[in-house]
């Protein structure tokens, strides 16, 4: 299999750097895949300067038609090379293969998305009071720089990298160190697909290196971000400093409540993979579960039987349904929360152990005996733990669910549509699923309230994100 190892700028992928290039391993053998470029400050100028020159010069003035036909060519092209990204997602990172198959398909449904939402987003005509005629457009901004996590590399970019270009701004990718392949073809497709060169350009490398060069620099109008609450609120503030926009999707702790009316069955057997799916490392992991009381025992034993029946496995096996975490320290990180709730109150049905095998895989944990002041409870672990606890009333629930910094996504299991409305406008979060566990549509908003972001991912609001609001009033 042929690896992408070099920066993508300016339509041309042979970009090195002078900085040391970073090894990408495969999380399932520990063993390096490839080394990939490392960009420096100077290529993050070249780049930079390169995308306002495309954006001047060539992108914010192409008809709205052929810039949909390119965003079509480029989800074509994704659609053609989709074995070939979703190999390449599962090797760095240890996804299974058939959720990469998945998500390679929801980034090229990405570009459909919003080549076909040029056509339909448009400004409004205003009967101001003085007379006259009044109208509104919706501008690109210039440079936007798009920094990405390595948990769900390729879709995240699309949703960042196809609304900036359908609105006609251009755009600089920076993935995550540990995950630079899909995007580093993403760059390398768009061009054979027509994309001008320069529109999109990929920085992998990394971001405590060169992102506060990407953040700063002055062509720069706009840092759309997804990654820890805490680098979030570095860019934030440092973006602040020119007042750049920013949009941010950050950490989440994110509840799930089952009432005592709800489908138990459906409720216990879906929930597990709404935690453990990506070996728990996803920002809308369900991992503080809320249960009546009343049906709690019931609850658990179900939840624990459907755990154990989880393939943990090979991530190249199309039936594996949880592979290894991303790497060593991340699996550290898990267990050092694990190690915290090995106290007499706390008691742990099942995994949190790691299975006798290469790589870094850990077995799925279930957590009883916490309380609401438990380190575990409290902070994203990000790995396949999760924690239930019961509760006997709506009201005191609803609190301890809000207690949190993080208002991302949440669960409600209910048969009872007054309550199902009443307890989703109270719960604090971006998302809020009703008897599942979808958080994701390419078509709806997707962000978080509190330290969860800023903005939102996806839909048409996201296209507003990567736009400027300008009101032109011509004198009668
Ligand atoms: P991270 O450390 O914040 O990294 C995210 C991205 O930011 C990576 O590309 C990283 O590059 C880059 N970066 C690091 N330091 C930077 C700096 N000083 N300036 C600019 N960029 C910088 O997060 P992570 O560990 O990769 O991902 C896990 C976190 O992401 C979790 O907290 C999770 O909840 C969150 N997440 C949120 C969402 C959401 O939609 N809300 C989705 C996925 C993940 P390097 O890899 O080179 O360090
Ligand atoms: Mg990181």
């Amino acid at each position: 299999m042929q690896f992408p190892t070099k920066l993508f700028i300016n339509g041309n992928s042979s970009g090195t750097s002078d900085r040391k290039p970073i090894p990408v391993i495969n999380p399932a053998t520990e063993e390096a895949l490839c080394e990939v470029a490392s960009a420096s400050e100077r290529d993050v100028d070249t780049a930079v300067t390169g995308a306002q020159k495309t954006f001047e010069n060539i992108w914010r003035d192409y008809a709205p038609g052929k810039r949909a036909d390119v965003l079509f060519a480029i989800a074509k092209a994704l659609r053609e090379h989709a074995e070939e990204l979703s190999q390449l997602e599962s090797l760095s990172i240890g996804k299974p293969i058939s959720d990469a198959r998945d998500e390679i398909a929801m980034g090229a449904r990405t570009f459909e998305y919003y080549a076909g939402a040029i056509s339909k987003f448009y400004g409004q005509t205003i009967p101001v009071s003085r007379g006259g005629f009044d109208f509104t457009l919706r501008q690109p901004m210039g440079v936007v720089v798009a920094i990405v996590p390595w948990n769900f590399p390729f879709p995240i970019a699309t949703w960042k990298v196809a609304p900036a270009l359908a609105a006609g701004n251009c755009v600089i990718l920076k993935p995550a160190s540990q995950s630079p392949l899909t995007a580093l073809r993403l760059g390398e497709l768009a061009a054979q697909a027509g994309l001008p060169d320069g529109a999109l350009q990929v920085l992998s490398g990394s971001g405590q290196q060169m992102g506060d060069a990407l953040v700063k620099h002055p062509l720069v109008r706009k840092i759309s971000f997804t990654g820890s609450t805490s680098v979030g609120s570095h860019i934030m503030q440092l973006a602040g400093r020119d007042i750049k926009r920013v949009s941010l999707e950050l950490g989440g702790k994110s509840p799930n409540i089952v009432f005592a009316d709800a489908d138990l069955e459906k409720a216990a057997t879906s929930s597990p993979m709404s935690v453990f799916a990506n070996t728990g490392q996803d920002c809308c992991a369900r991992s503080r579960m809320f249960v009546e009381r009343t049906v709690y025992e019931k609850f658990v034993e179900i939840f624990v039987q459907s755990t154990r029946k989880i393939i943990v496995d090979d991530p190249a096996k199309p039936e594996t349904q949880i592979g290894p975490m991303v790497s060593g320290q991340q699996r550290e990180v898990v267990e050092g929360f694990l190690q915290t709730a090995k106290t007499p109150r706390h008691k742990i049905l099942c995994g949190g152990d790691r299975p006798s095998r290469k790589g870094y895989y850990l077995n799925p944990a279930v957590l009883l005996g916490c309380e609401t002041t438990d380190r575990v409870w409290q902070e994203e672990v990000f790995g396949p733990v999760v924690c239930i606890r019961p509760f006997d009333n709506e009201e005191t629930m609803l609190s301890e669910v809000n207690a949190s910094p993080y208002g991302l996504s949440a669960s409600i299991w209910t048969n009872d549509l007054k309550r199902a409305l009443r307890v989703s406008k109270r719960v604090e979060s971006g998302v809020v699923s009703v008897n599942c566990h979808n958080s994701v549509h390419v078509e709806a908003p997707f962000g978080g309230f509190k330290q969860s972001g800023l903005g939102r991912d996806l839909g048409m609001a996201a296209l507003e994100g990567y736009t400027e609001l300008k009101n032109i009033y011509i004198a009668e």
